[in-house]
């Protein structure tokens, strides 16, 4: 089975790494072509400077790029010139809705679609450690399993096309809740004089330890906030998540809350940064 990966960012990069050490990848595509090129001359694969060429060199093409416009427009794109029996994955985050498009796009031309967004963070890309949560066929899901092995620890299919984006959006409505939580915690940790290293270590251990606080904890009471996860990104998901909610009568504050934060990082140009530098806020409400 011959895998070609379109989207060589912060996840795309590790993901893309794995899928070669499987033995899996023949072909990369980025918008940026000299990121692909590099990346096609250290992993022996090649580089195209059209997603439709990509796609036509290979079995499975999988997708990780920022937001639904960018998705569709590849998905357009490989739709011109894809094979039939082709599976789509699109491992971005973005709406069940853009699923539902991809996946009507990609049957007319015979080829199936599934939407596997993952979490884990770059760490998990980068070590084949990610989850990834399957929308769409089981038949399809079955036959590219081996291509999202090389990249995760756990595949769990969620139902239809679509299901899988929804499961996503749950996690990062939670990611919203633990973000704020752990970044209001430790501005007053630190506030109170605390050694922030051993209370990162200390209660990582215990009953409020979790991956946020792990990975992200230490970096940013030393106010690092490296990629990571761009807040921008999460900005975007927990827009798409307040759609949703808004459809199905839920409610959501501490997403609008997070929401709202971004927005003011944003304006302050850091919306590149990770979404621990939500600890700005945090440090600076003293
Ligand atoms: P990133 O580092 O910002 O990279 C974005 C990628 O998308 C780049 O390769 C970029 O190309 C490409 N891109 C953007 N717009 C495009 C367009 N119109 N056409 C073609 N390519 C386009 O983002 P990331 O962190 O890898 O995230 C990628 C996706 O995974 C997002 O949907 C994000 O929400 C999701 N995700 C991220 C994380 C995380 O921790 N970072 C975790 C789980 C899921 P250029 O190089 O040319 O800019």
């Amino acid at each position: 089975m011959k895998a070609g990966l379109i989207g060589l960012g912060a996840m795309g990069l590790g993901m893309a790494r794995n899928l070669a050490k499987a033995g899996l990848l023949a072909a990369v595509y980025n918008r940026t072509e000299s990121k692909a090129q590099d990346l096609a001359d250290e992993l022996k694969v090649s580089a195209h400077t059209d997603p439709a060429d990509l796609a036509q060199v290979v079995d499975v093409v999988l997708i990780c790029i920022s937001a639904d416009q960018d998705v569709l427009a590849v998905v357009n794109a490989i739709a011109t010139s894809i094979k039939p029996g082709t599976v789509v994955i699109d491992m971005s985050t973005v709406s069940s809705d853009t699923a539902l498009q991809a996946s009507v796009i990609l049957a007319e031309k015979q080829a199936d679609f599934l939407d596997a967004p993952v979490s884990g963070g770059v760490e998990g890309a980068k070590n084949g450690t990610l989850v990834t949560m399957v929308g769409g066929d089981v038949d399809a899901l079955a036959r590219v399993r081996p291509v999202l092995a090389a990249m995760t620890k756990r595949i769990v299919h969620m139902g239809p096309v679509g299901m899988g984006q929804a499961t996503k959006a749950v996690n990062q409505i939670m990611c919203a809740g633990i973000s704020q939580a752990v970044t209001e915690a430790l501005a007053f940790g630190q506030a109170q004089g605390l050694p922030m290293d051993k209370v990162v270590d200390v209660i990582s251990g215990g009953a409020s330890g979790n991956w946020f606080l792990e990975h992200r904890g230490l970096t940013m009471t030393q106010g690092t906030f490296a990629p990571g996860f761009k807040l921008a990104l999460h900005h975007k998901d927990l827009n798409i998540c307040r759609h949703m909610a808004e459809k199905s009568g839920s409610a959501i504050p501490l997403s609008d809350k997070t929401v709202e934060d971004y927005e003011q990082l944003m304006a302050q140009g850091f919306g590149d940064e990770d979404i621990s530098a939500l600890y700005r806020l945090k440090r600076d409400k003293k």
